[in-house]
């Protein structure tokens, strides 16, 4: 017997589908009566894996070892770990072989059986290793989430991917794509408005494809027009889309509802035909560049942001230079860049054209240069402006300094004039300011852009929705 309140703590990797995840098993955790221990000594050490990057594995391992000496110290410390890693045999392997500080594995389709594993673990005292090779998700939909942000409550629609891109791990580990329930999700967004949340986030892992697999259904841009007519949230977001299976009904749904974000990340990874079909993306550049300009036209307030690999398998100077071209004609407002890491079980993996490593290197430095060029200068078109921001919290570095977001999903740092006032009360001094205005909605004065944000000042609260 402990004596007190058990205690978990739980790190998570990679994309918003993970944290969703994650939000899920700290509900069950509390369900089970074990309260969140932000500190180095819970009494559960969760850790939620991401295979989609080799520097991801390099984390996991690099943790498990730092581990291993804390749990020496706390011997009746349980170790899991769970997510798409652990759908990875070689990953798998090399856990059992060489972390037998580890106490229970389970992988991504197993979340709703966490209380029985734990169960498990602790009456039988035996190591628990579960990683079910179904090729499907369990409708986990109704698992309780305790949410990591009081304003924006992560919504997934649709679970796993049919696309086999040749670099991505992610059909093997997430299973193939299975929709949610119309109505489900509807009732649940309900819920999440009556809740107080201000921004809903739809994920899937092309959330385009969305309804698909029951074709007499609606889709994602039914899906979408609904939750914005029903006036829930003042902010509709959604993550990620796949050129091949955005439509043009999207794009004029996003231009008339201005609840949807206006922001639209698209990956596009490589401006080569040739490499695209190697990736096996299913579109071609001139389709890409086809749906960024429409969006730019329709949503001219809307910025686009996008995913890029650098040195993959075979990627000649042309090929890079084809890049580079379609990012100069689209100017990304921003990007996440990548240098291509084979992953195993893919079938780039076994492409045998690597590109060297000197010459990926300055690629990745050429194109670097580009994105953050272009990122300055989109953000410095809004100077002047006054936007309104969703509200996060206190800045990580800055305790007088606010952060927050714009529909357009430029990260917005500000300053709040002293003597204001939130409805009819003086804010609350110092750190508690934070925490009272976490989720509120304001118009910011934008005074200075950097690459990646942009400096301002608070003008006022808005109050409703
Ligand atoms: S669309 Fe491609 S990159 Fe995205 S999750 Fe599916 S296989 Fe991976």
């Amino acid at each position: 017997m402990l004596g007190r309140v058990p205690t978990y703590r739980i790190r998570t990797y990679g994309c918003q589908l993970n944290e969703s995840d994650s939000e899920k098993m700290a509900g069950l955790f509390e369900r089970m009566g074990l309260s969140e221990d932000p500190g180095d000594s819970p009494d559960v050490l969760l850790m939620n894996t991401c295979a989609i990057r080799e520097n991801a594995e390099d984390r996991l391992f690099g943790n498990l070892g730092v581990w291993k000496a804390l749990k020496a110290e706390h011997p009746n410390m349980l170790i899991i770990v769970c997510g798409c890693m652990t759908k990875i045999p070689e990953d798998l392997n090399r856990i059992k072989k060489s972390f037998s500080h580890v106490d229970v594995v389970f992988g991504p389709q197993d979340i709703h059986r966490l209380p029985e594993l734990l169960y498990e673990r602790v009456s039988r005292e035996v190591k628990i290793m579960q990683v079910s090779d179904r090729d499907y998700l369990p409708d986990d939909d109704d698992l309780p989430a305790v949410r990591c942000r009081k304003f924006r409550a992560l919504v997934p629609i649709m679970y796993g991917c049919n696309n086999f891109c040749t670099y991505c791990v992610v059909p093997y580990t997430r299973g193939r794509e299975r929709s949610r329930e119309f109505d489900r999700i509807i009732d649940q967004l309900r819920e999440l408005s009556e809740k107080g949340f201000e921004e809903v986030m739809l994920l899937g892992q092309n959330v385009n494809s969305y309804g698909k697999d029951a074709p007499d259904k609606p889709d994602f841009p039914d899906l979408i027009e609904t939750v914005s007519k029903m006036n829930l949230f003042s902010r509709i977001r959604f993550m990620t889309s796949h050129p091949k299976d955005l439509s043009d009904r999207l794009i004029d749904i996003i231009a008339q509802n201005p609840s949807i974000e206006r922001h639209l990340h698209l990956p596009f990874q490589s401006g080569s035909n040739d490499v695209l079909k190697r990736m096996n993306r299913g579109y071609t550049r001139e389709r890409y560049l086809e749906i960024a300009l429409r969006y730019r036209a329709l949503v001219p307030d809307g910025t686009l942001s996008t995913d890029i690999i650098v040195g993959f398998p075979g990627e000649t100077e042309k090929d890079f230079q084809d890049t580079l071209d379609l990012m100069e004609q689209v100017q990304f407002d921003a990007a996440f860049t990548f240098i291509y890491s084979a992953r195993p079980g893919t079938a780039a993996a076994s492409f045998s054209d690597s590109v060297p490593e000197e010459v990926v290197s300055d690629r990745f430095s050429r194109l670097l240069a580009l994105q953050n060029a272009h990122s300055l200068a989109s953000n410095q078109s809004v100077i002047g402006n006054s936007e309104e921001v969703l509200i996060e919290g206190l800045s990580h570095t800055n305790e007088s300094v606010f952060t927050g977001r714009t529909s357009s999903n430029r990260l917005i740092n500000f300053t709040i004039p002293d003597g204001t006032v939130l409805g009819a009360d003086p804010l609350p001094l110092g750190g508690g300011t934070g925490a009272a205005i976490e989720g509120k909605r304001a118009i910011i004065r934008l005074l200075k852009a950097k690459t990646f944000s942009i400096e301002g000042q608070l003008e006022y609260f808005i109050d409703g929705r």
